[in-house]
């Protein structure tokens, strides 16, 4: 079992003992027991100390729904992407910002990048975040650029008509609403527009470094599907977001759309999966059995 979260791209924040345990203000997960007691704090006044009790496997397993084999398979899809040599790790929306300019700027850079993404290859959307940075890719310039230019900046991406519009607007909506920088929320972050739920949520862990929700995208999707991550089958990415949240550990949220995306990359396709090569093909409801 894991002993800290760890980020999308694998990096573990390591978490300290017990007595830092107790002082997280993170929800206990499913099945966690809430356990109270009184106690005297400096100062001779009683208070409250409220702690969180790991339930015993039995507690566990009555208390809450999980899919069998998932730590298993969590742990093959992990052996499987050590080499971090998909797309997605390479010119995911992580690799695309400039790293070396202002937080407000490279927050915009990452909420632009994921803009550019839906429906797009990430070779596709580097490319033009290496064209619109080298334009300028700040709230000021963007603002300054008009839609025609904009669009050759951006074409080919998906739908790059209507997202020329949204990143105007949005953008304009930046520079009224939030001093130039993005919304540090999701209830804000959806109001854009072209921003939706799986966007939000992924904004709010690469731009703002928060948890907010797993990222379900197509690969987050189908891969849950065919593990059979979800109770029932799922019919949309915000179905099955809804589904994992449910049983899955808050401190593998990140880490899980950066791991399955590069896996049905790679792996777990969407079209002919390589299951005679996955590790996973022994213990996995929809493996191929015939390949
Ligand atoms: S066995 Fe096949 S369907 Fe199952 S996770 Fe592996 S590649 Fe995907």
């Amino acid at each position: 079992m894991s002993t800290g979260r760890v980020t999308r791209s694998g990096r573990r924040i390591l978490r300290g003992g017990k007595s830092q345990r107790k002082a997280d203000t993170t929800e206990p997960a499913a099945g966690q027991g809430v356990k109270s007691a009184t106690s005297r704090a400096a100062g001779g006044k009683r208070r409250t100390v409220v702690e969180y009790e790991a339930p015993s496997d039995d507690q566990d397993k009555k208390l809450r729904w999980e899919p069998q084999n998932w730590r298993k398979q969590l742990e093959n899809i992990r052996k499987m992407r050590s080499s971090r040599d998909a797309p997605v790790d390479e010119m995911g929306a992580e690799k695309c910002f400039d790293q070396n300019a202002e937080p407000q700027v490279m927050r915009y850079q990452v909420l632009l990048s994921l803009m550019l993404s839906s429906q797009t290859k990430d070779q596709v959307t580097s490319a033009a975040m290496t064209r619109l940075r080298q334009h300028g890719l700040t709230v000021g310039r963007i603002l300054d650029t008009d839609e025609e230019s904009l669009g050759k900046l951006i074409y080919p991406v998906g739908f790059w008509k209507s997202k020329v519009k949204y990143i105007k607007k949005t953008t304009e909506i930046l520079q009224e609403k939030y001093g130039g920088d993005i919304p540090d929320n999701v209830a804000e972050l959806v109001k854009l527009p072209g921003v939706g739920p799986k966007m939000a949520h992924l904004i709010m862990d690469i731009a703002w470094n928060k948890v907010s929700g797993i990222g379900v995208d197509t690969h987050v999707h189908r891969i849950s599907n065919r593990l059979k991550w979800v109770k029932k089958e799922t019919k949309s990415p915000e179905d099955t977001r809804v589904a994992l949240e449910d049983w899955l550990p808050r401190d593998l949220w990140s880490e899980i759309n950066w791991l399955l995306v590069g896996f049905g990359q790679q792996v777990c396709l969407p079209v002919s999966p390589w299951c005679s090569d996955c590790l996973n093909r022994d213990i996995c409801p929809g493996a191929n059995k015939k390949k």
